[in-house]
């Protein structure tokens, strides 16, 4: 097993453990955390979308939280969702909004889930803003594609978008299916631990095919988010808009919050759109320990953190 997903194996074993989760939650946010999670509540989150957008750069706000366990929590996180377009019209953000659809109840029961989507989806409509739904683990691949494909035939593609990930085998189907819809695609890598039954084990296969789905998108004559922060990538995107007259307007560059801050800045002075993947809430362990496991070296701040105070 290659030393990098070996890291990603452990740091996300460590990070289901119940103990772990509790006292990192308690605290993280003072000791490093909020290097990557925007604030633990949405006016907090606001203020960093706020300064974010006067840098030229815009967001997308995402209230961090996964697998709920009872149908109040998921009603909860579709309220919490629903008001982040209020705070973005309150105070004139340009952002829009990211969901994962274990956090609206997928584990529980699908057509709930699909509900509370769509309650999502119309408040973006009605709030002239758009909502993307981002890919978790690969057993619900196919239940979030049917969901996204359900919300985006009543609301429409400029209201709703998905996320796929260029480590997963089936991705170059999915993507030829949904870009026939003309759907606005986030493309990833993939963060979670995967078999090698359905996805690429090694990084060049997975980094090799993002860049071949990231062009095949953008031949078809599709919008295309490329999230990523591997120069690699983003080198080859802007090489291959400018050979082939892309314009700017028909792709934009997403990162995290907090990572590659720099490339960021430099990105939007050249004049990209770069979109900035704001997280915020009190449930942000899981999110945080998957930067971990990209990067082990993030952890190091926590426990630098640690020892200086
Ligand atoms: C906007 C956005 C949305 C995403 N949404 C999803 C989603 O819905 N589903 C999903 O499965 N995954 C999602 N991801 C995560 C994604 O799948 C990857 O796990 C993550 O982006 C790391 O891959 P990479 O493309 O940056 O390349 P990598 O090859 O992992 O990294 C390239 C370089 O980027 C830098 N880097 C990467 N990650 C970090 C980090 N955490 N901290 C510091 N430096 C780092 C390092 O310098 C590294 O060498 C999202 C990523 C982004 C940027």
């Amino acid at each position: 097993m290659a030393f990098d997903q070996l890291g990603r194996k452990v740091v996300l074993g460590i990070a289901g453990n119940r103990t772990v989760t509790n006292i990192v939650t308690k605290h993280g946010m003072r000791l490093g955390a909020k290097r990557f999670i925007a604030g633990e509540s949405v006016d907090q989150a606001a203020e960093m979308v706020r300064r974010v957008n006067q840098e030229g750069l815009v967001a997308t706000l995402d209230h961090v939280g996964e697998s709920v366990s009872t149908k109040e929590e998921a009603i909860h996180a579709t309220n919490e969702a629903i008001g982040i377009f209020d705070i973005i019209d309150k105070y004139k953000l340009d952002s829009n909004v990211s969901v994962k659809l274990t956090q609206l109840g997928l584990g529980l029961d699908h057509s709930f889930a699909l509900e509370n989507m769509d309650r999502i989806v119309a408040a973006a409509k009605a709030h002239n803003n758009f909502v993307r739904i981002d890919i978790e683990d690969s057993p619900v691949t196919q239940i979030t594609i049917d969901i996204f494909k359900n919300v985006l035939a009543k609301y429409g593609k400029e209201h709703v978008g998905l996320v796929l990930q260029s480590y997963l085998y089936r991705t170059e189907q999915d993507l030829i299916d949904l870009g026939k819809a003309g759907v606005n695609i986030r493309m990833v890598k993939g963060a979670y631990k995967e078999p090698k039954e359905v996805a690429f084990p090694k990084k060049k296969d997975v980094d090799d095919n993002f860049n071949k789905l990231v062009k095949l998108h953008l031949e078809n004559g599709n919008y295309i988010a490329v999230a990523s922060h591997d120069e690699n990538i983003i080198n080859e995107t802007k090489r291959y808009v400018k050979e082939n007259n892309i314009s700017n307007d028909r792709f934009e560059f997403q990162m995290l919050y907090g990572v590659r801050n720099q490339l960021q800045r430099d990105l939007a002075k050249e004049g990209y759109k770069v979109r900035v993947y704001t997280p915020y809430g009190q449930h942000w362990y899981p999110y945080f320990s998957r930067r971990i496991a990209e990067r082990p070296a993030n952890g190091l701040f926590i426990l630098k953190s640690m020892f200086k105070g």
